[in-house]
């Protein structure tokens, strides 16, 4: 069973499972051109979605062979799975920026080894206990989704149109959620007339009901001291100030307001940032901090892949203090534990 949806004015959306996943389903837009249908982004590649992704397409009146063009937001597996096996069925070109790119680049070239050796050390690094890190010292060959992705064709320039023959679809550079992450500005008249400016694809930047995952952007080659919600916050405001008439999200649905929506993540982390103030009136490694945050359940409760990403996000929000002159290193602690200043 395939659910479709006509959003009006030549883009359609189809639901494409993500097996085993909370979030259910990647959105998958198909946008009419003179040359074909464009998708913006393909969904997670798995046999049951590629098939879920081929029947809506020709529930759309098109087919996977038809397909001009790939317009990924960002090299997460959920947005880009597919992309290769829709290039194998059209001849697509696959659109995606220069930073996430060469996450895609790496990762093809990388073994599985070297992420779970350099996973360990992160955390190790981060104060986590040795029964947390030991599993990954002992990983063998698993083998993780996503560590041999398509390699993209096509560079998405910030600023610039797309290749969408007869449509106006331009990339705005959102970086936060990955370093690449894009948003894409449909600039036509909304086609209910919706006020506002055009209509926006926001990939995982801009959903309606869930804060996406800013965590710190893994590079086991670049030592570089990014500062990942910064770049989110930046790229957050700037969507709110284009005020386009309706979002289309990645997942979830589409929704309007998208300033009311953006005050309410700019206000969530603000607040966020204010209760990690609080706990680092003692010196905290992020591990420790991680453990007494709040989640959306008790620690004890969390699971170990979601501790990990429960550790990247206290990270990036010690970061973003940091980066504010609002908390320091502590001199010679090891692993390093941070304090409010
Ligand atoms: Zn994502
Ligand atoms: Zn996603």
């Amino acid at each position: 069973m395939t659910e479709t949806y006509d959003h009006g004015g030549g883009v359609r959306s189809v639901r494409v499972p993500i097996p085993d996943n909370p979030l259910g389903h990647t959105l998958v837009y198909v946008v009419d051109t003179d040359r074909g249908p464009v998708l913006v982004d393909t969904g997670w590649d798995d046999p049951a979605s590629w098939d879920t992704l081929a029947e809506g397409l020709r529930a759309c009146g098109t087919s996977p062979g038809e397909v001009h063009g790939v317009v990924i937001t960002h090299h997460h597996p959920d947005h880009h799975g597919l992309s290769g096996r829709v290039r194998e069925a059209s001849g697509a070109w696959i659109a995606m920026h220069e930073a996430d790119l060469s996450i895609v680049r790496r990762t093809r070239a990388t073994r599985p080894e070297r992420w779970f050796t350099y996973m360990a050390d992160k955390l190790a690094a981060a104060g986590a206990p040795e029964e947390h890190v030991s599993p990954l010292r002992t990983a063998r060959r698993r083998t993780l989704p996503g560590l041999s992705p398509a390699l993209p064709d096509r560079e998405i320039v910030p600023g610039e149109l797309l290749d969408l023959p007869g449509r106006r679809l331009r990339a705005i550079w959102t970086p936060g959620h990955t370093p690449g992450h894009v948003c894409l500005h449909l600039e036509e008249d909304h086609p209910g007339r919706l006020p506002g400016r055009g209509r926006l694809f926001s990939g995982d930047h801009l959903l309606p009901g869930i804060t996406p995952h800013i965590g710190l952007y893994e590079d086991p080659d670049d030592t570089t001291v990014t500062d990942p919600l910064g770049d989110y916050l930046d790229s957050l405001e700037r969507i709110g100030r284009l005020a386009p008439a309706e979002i289309l999200p990645a997942h979830q649905h589409a929704f309007t307001d998208a300033p009311a929506r953006v005050r309410e993540l700019l206000d969530h982390h603000e607040d966020r940032l204010t209760g990690l103030l609080a706990l680092l009136a003692e010196p905290l490694t992020p591990w420790q901090l991680a453990e007494r945050m709040e989640w959306n359940r008790p620690w004890a409760d969390i699971p170990y892949g979601s501790r990990n990403i429960a550790i990247a996000e206290a990270e990036s929000h010690l970061r973003r203090l940091v980066k504010l002159g609002r908390a320091e290193a502590v001199t010679g602690s090891e692993p390093v534990a941070y304090v409010a200043v």
